[in-house]
């Protein structure tokens, strides 16, 4: 894998930041990434980093324990096993995709002292390679989930398949979005939800029309990763 120039990494992220909303947060998915290229977009003033997996965050966040300020996002599936670690890592879990996880991190936030903010990884389409809630099972898990008193579930997260036309991602982010409003305004459900994290390097202005508050940028700030197979998002490597 090649790593871009700090000064490349830091004209790509000088150039997206102007093109976004203020009201949008950017996440740099550093996974697959070393952490010199973290410490690249941090002088460029990126404070929040997006990691597919635990161990592979752990690693690089001890490289960058002098950066105290960093607020960490776990956007990949958690394995049930690596729940507790994940809760002192990271601040958010946007990967929250079954009751039972949201469950365990509950039990875990318990001990923790900082607030753990989760977003609940929705499916709006079949996607074998991907993890989620469908929309009955979110609808069902809601009055569950609303009980979770250690947690701050303030959004959802949602990931169009592969390689779908414009018109269809479009759909689905307005679906997001439109399923976001209604949980906000149902009586069975205490959440209240302000955040959609969506958007990636292909479909973020997409999804920024759409209503998205938190964009999830790679490819795009960091260059390639290298990837094997273009699906390699999809099963959160
Ligand atoms: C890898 C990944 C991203 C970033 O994808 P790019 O296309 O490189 O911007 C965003 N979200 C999730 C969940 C990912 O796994």
């Amino acid at each position: 894998m090649t790593v871009l120039p700090v000064a490349q990494i830091a004209e790509r992220i000088h150039k997206i930041r102007h093109s976004l909303p203020a009201t949008v947060r950017l996440i740099a998915v550093s996974k697959k990434m070393p952490s010199t290229a973290i410490r690249a977009a941090y002088g460029a003033g990126i404070r929040d980093f997006g990691e597919s997996q635990v161990q592979e965050a752990r690693i690089k966040q001890a490289e960058l324990a002098d950066l105290s300020d960093i607020t960490w996002h776990l956007i990949g599936h958690l394995q049930s096993n690596k729940v507790r670690k994940s809760v002192h890592q990271f601040q958010w879990v946007h990967s929250v995709d079954s009751c039972k996880l949201a469950q365990r991190l509950d039990q875990y936030a318990a001990e923790s002292t900082h607030v753990l903010n989760c977003c609940i990884q929705v499916k709006l389409r079949p996607d074998p390679s991907k993890s989620g809630f469908s929309v009955e099972t979110l609808w069902a898990a809601l009055p569950q989930l609303g009980e979770l008193r250690h947690l701050n579930i303030c959004g959802l997260m949602v990931i169009p398949p592969w390689g779908l036309q414009t018109t269809e991602t479009q759909m689905i982010f307005a679906e997001a979005k439109a399923l976001l409003d209604q949980i906000n305004h149902c009586e069975i459900s205490r959440l209240r939800l302000t955040e959609l994290s969506m958007g990636m390097s292909s479909d973020y202005s997409l999804a920024i029309a759409a209503g998205s508050t938190m964009v999830r940028l790679g490819t795009i700030l960091f260059g390639d990763r290298d990837r094997k197979h273009p699906t390699d998002l999809s099963s959160n490597v």
